[in-house]
């Protein structure tokens, strides 16, 4: 076999495509082979990609790699998953690798030499050398010291086991070798008919070995979590790694635990707050197979899985998922494709499922498992409305004197109150009362938040923050400034002031220090140090806390006019979640929702736990606009210094727009509702086309032929959730 004289590395740059290097001395790097290459005057981080390269530059000028990494290689499905990403989603391959590399090069501590089985038995065995294979297989990799104290065999053994071919070294970080691994059989629960039916579905897709996906559809505390532990468990007893994804990173603390019970060790956690060293471990230990369970944010999907066995999106219904910035992209939808490439079954679980999931149901897609109950004979709580037209709250005050009287009596019962309101801080708009003047970010088309706590005006886009003025900043009036509308500080107070006894928590994700303290607020909770809770969505799923039996939503309208095509379907998801905290103990739960729309139909509909009716609305109206999961959406965002540049390059985009394809069209531009944003003016596209339209196809030769002026930045979101 002769060498290849060029080899493509892909580099986390925005090039169309891999870079052409000349080999390095010696044996050629097989593709998936993390290298080093010059780049200008620097050095950078590659992958050695497939295929012959691009032929451009002559062999002759070609740079050679500098120098070849030890780390394990990316897998041929993880590179065919990103060149899948990458092409969806419109982005160049080297800016998707970002994802998946960003934790591989980092200055931790170097890694140390392991060891771990072959799965080739030696031709002579020996107790001893038993003894160390069985050890490798429930332990995974180890450093030699390791695994000749936990074995009590003498080191000659596994140098021999080594000669014979059975184990090989293997470069494991030493902390994740050392931790436990999570053990399928630690605590085996009892599950109900309905969960091991489930249950068994799904361990039996996970035996198989190939893709097969579910929505695993049941009521707040039905047992979704316990349900899909089994799964979990099925894949680890096969040796498999399996990722968890959670819409949130409040969420982990509390997941973490659950599974710490059920399989007697912590899974590896996975979101942006890790450290530096934290992330090489883990990134580490799930390149070398011995890190065989994680959970974490949707990032965690890029992690260099071995052999992924399966993926579980909880909360499969929650925008977290979907990430706007740089390569815009939905982390459900791109875990079902891993899936499919990993050939792994996976789980989307929810109370509320999107209409996205849904369709791909009745389509015969995706296969549905119900548990229609709560567990342990819990009912699901009454929901009233409170019409605040007819009820309304004292002048300056947000709560209705029919939910402070339910507070009043759950709280002489000796139960715990939810009230929810999805707005963090005092009040989301300070207005002069002299002049009118309303308080804006100077680089955002928005208005600033009062943080009291804080003494501070906060912008909730770019972080922007101000002292609260004494004056108005425009008619120099003083004290004239007055808070309008409420945030959940606001709410506090005024807890305070009509329940004067009650102990008092906010929980926001700013109130808190990160996922340890939100844990701590919730083992509060839990332990009843609490009467009153007034939480942002933070609080709104994930935790069981039995003493809770009323949930107030203090503004179920907040978002209805949004003008955004998910704002009734997200209403009734996140109203239903919050609902669903109440009464999951033996105490029957209720709640209460303050509108002053009670005829609409999403009120209605969460009043009546009326899912079904619900969604049969909502689809029926998708389907009459041609809205997703009907129809394609595509989002193309400019933005730039310059708002009449921006203006005049989304001109010329909608000029050149393709007009003959049938079912496609272009609409705008348009200032984006947030005009400005971080200082940069933007204007929207949206492409509407039909479902069966490969839209990238289409989209790709007229966007390339755009000359778009560098000071301009063009972002394409397709399937875009958000509409800022
Ligand atoms: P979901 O994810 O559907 O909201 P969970 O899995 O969190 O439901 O279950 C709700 C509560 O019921 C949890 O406290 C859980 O521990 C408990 N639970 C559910 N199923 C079982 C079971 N089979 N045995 C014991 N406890 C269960
Ligand atoms: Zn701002």
């Amino acid at each position: 076999m002769t060498a290849p004289s060029r080899i493509p590395v892909l580099v986390s740059l925005p090039f169309p495509g891999p870079l052409d290097y000349a080999p390095p001395p010696g044996p050629p790097p097989a593709p998936g082979t993390f290298v080093e290459v010059p780049l200008g005057p620097r050095r950078v981080t590659g992958v050695v990609w497939d295929g012959a390269g691009e032929g451009v530059v002559p062999a002759a000028k070609l740079r050679p790699v500098a120098a070849v990494h030890d780390w394990p290689a990316m897998t041929a499905r993880a590179r065919r998953f990103l060149d899948w990403m990458a092409s969806y989603t419109m982005n160049a391959p080297g800016m998707v690798l970002r994802h998946f590399v960003n934790a591989a090069n980092n200055d931790a501590p170097a890694p140390t030499t392991g060891y771990r089985a072959t799965g080739r038995d030696p031709e002579r065995m020996t107790p001893a050398r038993r003894k160390v294979l069985d050890h490798l297989a429930a332990e995974g990799p180890g450093t030699a010291p390791a695994i000749l104290a936990a074995t009590g065999v003498s080191a000659g053994v596994l140098r021999g086991l080594a000669e014979a071919g059975a184990v090989e070294p293997v470069e494991i970080m030493a902390a994740a070798a050392a931790g436990r691994r999570p053990d399928p059989d630690f605590a085996l629960p009892a599950l109900s008919a309905d969960q091991r039916a489930a249950a068994d579905d799904l361990a039996a897709a996970v035996g198989d070995g190939a893709y097969h996906a579910f929505l695993l559809d049941g009521v707040t505390g039905s047992g979704k979590t316990e349900t899909y532990m089994e799964a979990i468990a099925a894949a680890l007893r096969l040796g498999r790694q399996v990722v968890v994804l959670l819409p949130e990173i409040a969420l982990t603390a509390a997941v973490t635990e659950r599974f710490a019970g059920r399989f007697g060790a912590a899974p590896a956690v996975w979101h942006s707050d890790l450290t530096p060293r934290a992330r090489k471990r883990v990134w580490r230990g799930v390149a070398d197979g011995s890190v065989p369970l994680v959970v974490g944010a949707r990032s965690a999907l890029f992690l260099p899985y071995r052999s992924l066995g399966l993926i579980v999106v909880d909360e499969e219904h929650d925008q977290g998922f979907k990430q706007d910035d740089g390569v815009a992209y939905h982390g459900r939808d791109m875990a079902v494709v891993r899936a499919t490439i990993e050939k792994c079954p996976i789980v989307l679980a929810s109370a509320t499922p999107s209409l996205e999931t849904l369709a791909n149901v009745e389509a015969g897609r995706y296969r549905r498992l119900v548990l229609p109950e709560r567990h342990g004979g819990a009912v699901l709580p009454e929901i009233r409305v409170i019409d605040m037209r007819q009820n309304p709250p004292e002048r300056g005050n947000f709560l209705s004197p029919v939910l402070t009287r339910a507070m009043a009596e759950t709280m002489a019962r000796g139960e715990q109150s939810l009230l929810f309101l999805n707005r963090r801080g005092y009040a989301p708009l300070t207005l002069c009362r002299h002049c009118g003047h309303r308080i804006e970010c100077p680089n955002c088309t928005a208005w600033l938040v009062e943080h009291r706590n804080r003494r501070q005006l906060a912008c909730h886009h770019c972080g922007h923050v101000m002292p609260i003025p004494h004056a108005c900043p425009e008619c120099g009036e003083e004290d004239s400034l007055v808070p309008c509308g409420p945030g959940v500080e606001r709410i506090e107070e005024e807890v305070a002031n009509v329940l004067p006894q009650a102990r008092r928590l906010v929980l926001a994700s700013d109130t808190l220090g990160g996922p340890l303290a939100l844990q701590a607020a919730f083992d509060a909770i839990a332990a009843r140090e609490v009467d009153v809770v007034i939480g942002t969505q933070i609080v709104a799923k994930g935790h069981h806390f039995p003493w809770l039996t009323l949930v107030g939503v203090v503004d179920a309208d907040l978002g209805l006019d949004g003008g955004d095509l998910r704002a009734g379907e997200r209403i009734f998801q996140l109203t239903t979640q919050v609902v669903g905290r109440a009464g999951r103990g033996e105490r029957p739960g209720h709640a209460l929702l303050q509108t002053f729309d009670p005829e609409a139909g999403v009120i209605r509909a969460i009043a009546a736990h009326d899912r079904d009716g619900f969604v049969a609305a909502e689809q029926a109206a998708r389907k009459r606009h041609g809205l997703p999961p009907y129809g394609r959406l595509v989002a193309l965002i400019l933005s730039g210094p310059d708002q009449a540049e921006v203006m005049t390059v989304g001109r010329a985009l909608a000029r050149t727009a393709p007009r003959d394809i049938d079912g496609f069209d272009v609409l705008g531009p348009a200032p984006a509702p947030m005009a400005l944003l971080r200082g940069r003016w933007r204007v929207r596209l949206l492409v509407r086309a039909p479902r069966r339209l490969n839209v990238q196809a289409v989209l790709r030769p007229w966007l390339d032929a755009q000359a778009i002026p560098g000071r301009v930045r063009l972002q394409v979101d397709v399937d875009p959730y958000h509409f800022m």
